[in-house]
């Protein structure tokens, strides 16, 4: 039998466990074998502490049940996110983006009709959370765990200590086989082909490998750094670049979504751990000092006077021009990221990681299937940013010029334009989704949450014929209602996790 490909992971963040914990469990150990090594000195970002659902798929992946890493990481349920003071004009202060479940296949429809009437100037019902059912579990603080006779899944991802997370997986990814270094990595030697041969540690050993993931963070030591690939910016669509971050004490209700509040030059995220909130704003500095940032933030948080020292950080937004060079890939910081709102940034780590080891697969272990990689790369993170951007564009705040420019900012993807064109000229945007076959990234359904959230709508006709609202014809709040009867608290469900 030919001995096993040897991958080494540079750099134990988030992104370098999760894929470290991705190979040991879909990569089979007589082909392949791991290594992570990361710096015992260079710290990790720690900040990322909201996902999509996808993770939860990555637990399943990695056969670890909720019961024994969620405790361990103070994490805790999360069902959408709730985006406040982004469209003040409309009249809307709040709206919510819930993670879109089964049972909504009996309420989308009159969502969408809704939408679409209203966009035809009749006044319907058309707020995202009262159709479907997350928005619902939301509102009145309840968790997404099903009983066994409820016959319908709920979609729902995660709020967790990013420190804690990566420690957890960094033990189970041992259990499994890796072979975990803490070493420094001085220098990246090369083959003459400029492959990736081995990583230079500072206490002068080298680790040589076949194939090599860079997931040493916004540095990106492999794949930018040594094999010379450039980073493309979206410092043009998404103009913040810096974030300040803060911990706060935990409300006796946990909530089960994050918050997303605007704020003068960007907005503050409130994530909800089991023991703590977790805030951050995420700001542009060319619009805001440093200074000025915190104390708006800290004036936000209701603790302009508290001694606790906040975080600053710098944030490199834009992907690199190819994930996947020689024998190299890059997962997380290194490969890119796009500002936090939405979450997105571990869930790109899965996604890609998950795709590279099929493709990496189906070509024999080699790089036939190189370009299909960093095509699928490329196109979930343009996509993942025209979402972010369309937060940004429809926005009607008018407190500052950071708000007016990003309203006015006509950097945008044809394949965004085409969609806000299409949402304003009262066209079919599900056709429009599906014609662009981009539905994958965002569905038809969180489109129309985000334009609804926004009231992106004509004004109302002066004349209502007062029919037509599927809202109220359809019975929809009883229906959704009746189906969260069937949920227990956020903290009931927390609870069961320890029994
Ligand atoms: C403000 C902000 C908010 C965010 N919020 C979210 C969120 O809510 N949800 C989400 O999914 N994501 C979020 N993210 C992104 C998320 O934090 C990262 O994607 C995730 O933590 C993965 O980071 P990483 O592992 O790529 O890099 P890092 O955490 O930076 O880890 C880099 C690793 O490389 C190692 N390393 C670097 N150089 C060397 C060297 N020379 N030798 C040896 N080792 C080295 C370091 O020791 C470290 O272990 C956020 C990011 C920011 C900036």
């Amino acid at each position: 039998m030919s001995t096993p490909l040897h991958v080494v992971i540079a750099g134990g963040g988030t992104a370098g466990w999760m894929a470290a914990n991705l190979f040991a469990a879909l990569c089979p150990k007589e082909r392949v074998r791991v290594t992570l090594v990361e710096s015992p000195d260079i710290g990790i970002i720690g900040v990322g502490e909201g996902s999509t659902p996808t993770l939860k798929r990555f637990f399943e992946i990695i056969k670890v049940p909720e019961q024994v890493w969620m405790p361990t990481c103070n994490a805790t349920y999360k069902v959408g996110i709730k985006f406040n003071d982004w469209s003040p004009k409309s009249g809307i202060h709040s709206y919510r983006h819930p993670f879109i479940s089964q049972t909504d296949i009996f309420t989308q429809r009159a969502f969408e009709v809704n939408c679409h009437t209203r966009r035809l100037g009749l006044d319907t019902h058309t707020r995202p959370e009262d159709f479907l059912i997350n928005g619902v579990l939301a509102k009145k603080n309840l968790g997404p765990l099903t009983p066994a006779h409820f016959p319908f899944t709920i979609q729902y991802g995660y709020h967790f200590d990013s420190a804690l997370l990566g420690q957890f997986l960094s033990e189970h990814a041992q259990k499994q086989g890796v072979t975990h270094i803490k070493k420094g990595i001085l220098a990246v030697k090369t083959h003459p082909d400029t492959s990736i041969a081995s990583l230079l540690c500072d206490d002068d050993t080298e680790i040589s490998g076949d194939f090599f993931i860079d997931c040493t963070g916004f540095r990106s030591l492999l794949l930018q750094q040594t094999l010379g690939v450039q980073f493309k910016s979206y410092k043009s669509n998404l103009f913040n670049d810096s974030a300040v971050v803060l911990p706060t004490s935990i409300s006796n209700t946990i909530p089960s979504e994050t918050e997303a509040t605007a704020l003068s030059a960007g907005w503050c995220w409130r994530i909800p751990l089991q023991n703590r909130f977790g805030n951050g704003y995420v700001y542009s500095a060319e619009y805001l000092s440093p200074d000025s940032a915190e104390e708006e933030f800290r004036r936000h948080l209701g603790i302009l006077d508290s001694d606790d020292s906040c975080r600053h950080l710098s944030m490199k937004v834009g992907q690199v021009e190819q994930h996947w060079k020689k024998n190299c890939l890059a997962l997380g910081l290194s490969q890119g990221f796009i500002e936090p709102l939405e979450a997105t940034a571990l869930h790109l780590v899965q996604i890609c990681a998950e795709m590279f080891i099929s493709k990496w697969q189906q070509g024999d272990y080699s790089s036939t299937h190189q370009q299909a990689f960093n095509a699928f790369a490329k196109e979930r993170f343009d996509r993942v940013r025209d979402y972010i951007v369309a937060h940004y564009k429809l926005n009607t705040r008018e407190d500052s010029e950071y708000w007016r420019d990003n309203r006015e900012n006509d950097a945008i993807s044809s394949s965004l334009a085409n969609i806000i064109n299409c949402w304003f000229q009262r066209k079919d945007l599900t056709q429009e989704i599906k014609r662009q076959d981009i539905g994958m990234h965002w569905d038809p359904i969180s489109w129309h949450c985000l334009f609804s959230g926004y009231g992106a709508y004509p004004p109302l006709a002066p004349d209502q014929p007062g029919k037509g609202d599927h809202f109220a014809e359809k019975n929809i709040d009883t229906f959704v209602q009746g189906c969260a009867l069937n949920f227990e608290s956020h903290n009931a469900n927390l609870a069961s996790l320890l029994e």
